[in-house]
């Protein structure tokens, strides 16, 4: 028997186990001890929280509400949001083993504008003005919630990821049904305790936790589930699209990136290294918008190289918990082996390893890494490539711009991107040919409520954040009133009879 604590499922408005009585191990990835446990959920469990979404939907009062009303929910959930902060950061570094700066500075502050953001937004939503286009009648847009959501998150944002996709839904008059990462369930699952605070109507929120390939894969199947909202890996993406297609789903898909960071000889190289360790090593290098391979230009080779390992350098691994600490642990042994095998393969491709590489002596515990810096790389090795997500940054060179652009767009990903110069020509240019969902000047990884977050090519479609989102979450209606009263049309003839 574990003494672990039990963080229960949120179905229906009720607290529930999974009837099986299964339950799933929670890890503190610092420390490799249980943190907690959660149902080990499958089918009849996503069985009962989609009829309660469904119920809440089609029966329920929720998508009928006024927007103002569903606004001030929103708003009075962000605010026990923020009342909750130092706990939620603190659960939050101890299931996904992210420092507390990060969550509790970063994270949380972030995603709480971002609730306040949806719940004002969603109040002036535009679109064509009513209009007797045809003379005969008057044509309208109705603008509509989708109905029941499966919101399926990765476990490299937890809270944040959740927000992102609860806060517009929910926003529009949706119902929820969020399946968070088996490995970091805990955050979700306090989300659902704030929005059973906050007054949300039973059934319109339910959190299920289980495997991906049982619950995800219910919800993604179900006939009765409207759409499908994932953030995680692009082959996960592909998955269930494969699986939707049976019920011709609605998908609003976050996936994988390798975001290029191009560093001109013109740029300030000092700063480019700087933003490329802050950028390289956010939450480990588990950020899908991490600067991940770093194409310089031949001048500003060896300088940005030295310099990037003295800032690498700096970074101070250790306790997630203590605010002096600059990188806590990867979140997961297995993640942990992937990130470690990629270094390995760095060394055998024949990369120069310039600093780390291995895992850290100060730290007896934990799924700790190194931050790593490989110089020398060329872009048909498999760093350079694909997805690693962890502390391993690949320097590339290039000559001219024509080759970096091609060298950067030839990925099958297009997430992110950013590009360091001082020559405003070239930023427009590159702002311009980068086949990415956002490219970024002299900075890499700042993002806003405002702004729209989203992939071009596998990286997906739909955006997180932004007005975008909010339409995401909505389907447009025409609808005609005819203001002729005649009986027979004038348009009839065409049918039948004449003029
Ligand atoms: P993952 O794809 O393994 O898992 C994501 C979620 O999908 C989890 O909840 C998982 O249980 C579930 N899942 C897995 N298999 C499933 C299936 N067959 N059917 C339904 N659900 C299934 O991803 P991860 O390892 O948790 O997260 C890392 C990935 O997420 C990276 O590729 C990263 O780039 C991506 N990511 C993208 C964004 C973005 O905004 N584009 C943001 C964060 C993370």
């Amino acid at each position: 028997m574990s003494d672990a604590k039990l963080f229960r499922n949120y179905i229906g408005g009720e607290w529930v186990e999974a009837e099986s009585g299964e339950r799933m191990k929670v890890i503190n990835p610092a420390t490799e001890e249980v943190l907690a446990e959660v149902p080990k959920c499958g089918r009849s469990e996503v069985g009962a929280a989609v009829d309660s979404a469904r119920e809440a939907f089609d029966s329920g009062p929720w998508s009928r509400l006024s927007p103002s009303e569903r606004s001030s929910l929103i708003f009075r959930l962000a605010s026990l949001a923020e009342e909750e902060i130092e706990s939620l950061s603190t659960l939050e570094s101890m299931n996904q083993g992210k420092t507390i700066k990060q969550s509790r500075d970063g994270d949380f502050p972030f995603s709480i504008d971002n609730l306040r953001f949806y719940a004002g937004a969603s109040r002036s939503l535009e679109g064509l003005s009513a209009h007797e286009y045809l003379g005969t009648g008057t044509s309208f847009i109705r603008r509509e919630p989708i109905g029941v959501i499966g919101q399926i998150t990765p476990w490299n944002y937890p809270w944040m990821m959740a927000i992102w996709k609860a806060g517009p839904a929910l926003a529009t008059g949706n119902t929820i049904i969020l399946k968070p990462a088996s490995v970091t369930p805990l955050t979700t699952i306090r989300f659902a305790e704030l929005c059973e605070k906050a007054g949300f109507p039973k059934g319109v929120v339910n959190v299920v936790t289980g495997p991906g390939e049982l619950v995800g894969n219910e919800l993604v199947s179900s006939s009765r589930v409207d759409m499908i909202s994932l953030t995680g890996d692009t082959a996960t993406g592909k998955k269930i699209m494969e699986r939707g297609a049976a019920t011709l789903k609605k998908l609003h898909l976050e996936l994988g990136g390798k975001a290029p960071f191009v560093v001109f000889d013109d740029a300030d190289i000092e700063a480019a290294a700087k933003g490329a360790a802050a950028a390289g090593y956010v939450n480990g290098g588990q950020d899908c918008t991490q600067a991940a391979r770093f194409y310089v230009q031949d001048s500003a080779y060896d300088s940005f190289v030295k310099h990037l390992v003295a800032e690498t350098g700096k970074v101070r691994i250790g306790n997630p918990l203590d605010r002096s600490t600059d990188m806590g642990p990867l979140v997961s042994e297995s993640h942990r082996a992937k990130v470690e095998d990629y270094a390995t393969l760095g060394r055998e491709e024949g990369a120069k390893l310039e600093t780390g590489g291995s895992r850290p002596r100060s730290v007896s515990k934990g799924y700790y890494f190194e931050p790593t810096v490989f110089s020398g790389v060329e872009q048909d090795m498999r760093i350079a490539r694909e997805e690693i997500f962890g502390p391993v940054l690949p320097v590339l060179r290039f000559s001219d711009i024509d080759e970096v652009v091609e060298k950067s767009n030839d990925t099958v990903y297009g997430l992110h991107s950013s590009v360091w110069t001082g020559d405003v020509r070239k930023a427009m240019l590159l702002s311009r040919r980068l086949r990415f969902g956002a490219v970024q000047i002299n900075d890499h990884l700042p993002i806003t409520s405002e702004m729209p977050h989203g992939g071009f090519k596998q990286s997906g479609f739909g955006k997180d954040m932004s007005i975008y989102s909010i339409e995401d979450y909505t389907q447009i209606k025409h609808v005609y009133v005819d203001i002729t009263g005649d009986k027979r049309k004038g348009w009839h003839y065409i049918t039948y009879g004449d003029t």
